[in-house]
C-alpha cells in the first residue's frame, strides 16, 4: 500500500484550520440546500490557472469544468463519452447559470502541442493530439492571416482564438442557443496572463480581448 502523501496531509489539516472551521456554517448551508451556482467556467486543467483564485470565489459559486487548453468540442450526438457536453447540459439545463466564460492563458502546453504538432511525436501520448485536433482550422487561420509571425506569436494568437472556437462550439449546443437568444444565458470569452496576472475580456462586438 502506497502511503498518503505528507505535504497533502499536512495542506488538508491547513485547509480545515484555516478555511473550513471559520466557514463551516456555510458548507453546511451547501450540504443541505444543494448547489446554485449562477456561472459556469470553462478552464484549462493547467495548475497555474486557478479559476476559484482568479475571481475570488467561494465553494458553490463557480461550476468550473477543466481540460486542456478549455475546450468546448461541437455539440455531437454519437453515443460516446462526451464529458463537457454531460457538465454544460447540467449547468445550463439544471443548475440554470446565467454565465459561462471560457477562460484562455498564456504558456498552455496544449495550445504549444497544436502549434508545434509535438504530441504526435510522444510515443505515449493517445490522446492529445487528437484533442488539440479541434484548433486545426483556427492554426491554418491564422498561418493564412499573419504569415511569417514567431511560434511565439502564434503561441498566443491561438491562445486566443482558441477561447472563440470554444464560444462558438458552445453556440452549437440547442440547449445554448434557445436560453442565449432568450436573453437568459451570457457567454464571454476571457485570456488570464500567467505572468502579470492580467485578466483580459473579449470584446465579440469588435474582435478584441479588452484588459479590466
Ligand atoms: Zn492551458
Amino acid at each position: 500500500m502506497s502511503y498518503f502523501p505528507d505535504h497533502l496531509a499536512d495542506r488538508y489539516r491547513r485547509f480545515k484550520l484555516r478555511h473550513f472551521i471559520p466557514h463551516q456554517e456555510d458548507y453546511e448551508r451547501l450540504a443541505t440546500s444543494g448547489q446554485n451556482p449562477e456561472v459556469m467556467i470553462v478552464s484549462c486543467r493547467d495548475s497555474r490557472v486557478e479559476p476559484e483564485a482568479v475571481f475570488s470565489a467561494m465553494p458553490g459559486e463557480l461550476f468550473v469544468v477543466r481540460n486542456v487548453a478549455n475546450l468546448v468540442p461541437p455539440y455531437e450526438t454519437d453515443g460516446k463519452y462526451h464529458g463537457v457536453s454531460a457538465a454544460l447540459e447540467f449547468a445550463v439545463l439544471n443548475l440554470r447559470v446565467k454565465h459561462i466564460v471560457v477562460l484562455g492563458h498564456s504558456s498552455c502546453g496544449g495550445i504549444r502541442a497544436c502549434v508545434d504538432h509535438d504530441a504526435t511525436r510522444q510515443t505515449e501520448a493517445e490522446f492529445i493530439a487528437n484533442w488539440m485536433s479541434m484548433l486545426d482550422p483556427a492554426r491554418e487561420r491564422i498561418l493564412a492571416t499573419s504569415p511569417g509571425g514567431s511560434p511565439a506569436e502564434l503561441r498566443v494568437a491561438l491562445e486566443r482564438e482558441g477561447v472563440k472556437v470554444s464560444l462558438a462550439n458552445l453556440r452549437t449546443f440547442p440547449c445554448v442557443q434557445t436560453l442565449e437568444g432568450r436573453g437568459r444565458l451570457a457567454m464571454h470569452g476571457a485570456y488570464f496572463d500567467i505572468a502579470t496576472g492580467q485578466l483580459s475580456v473579449l470584446n465579440e462586438a469588435t474582435d478584441t480581448f479588452v484588459p479590466l
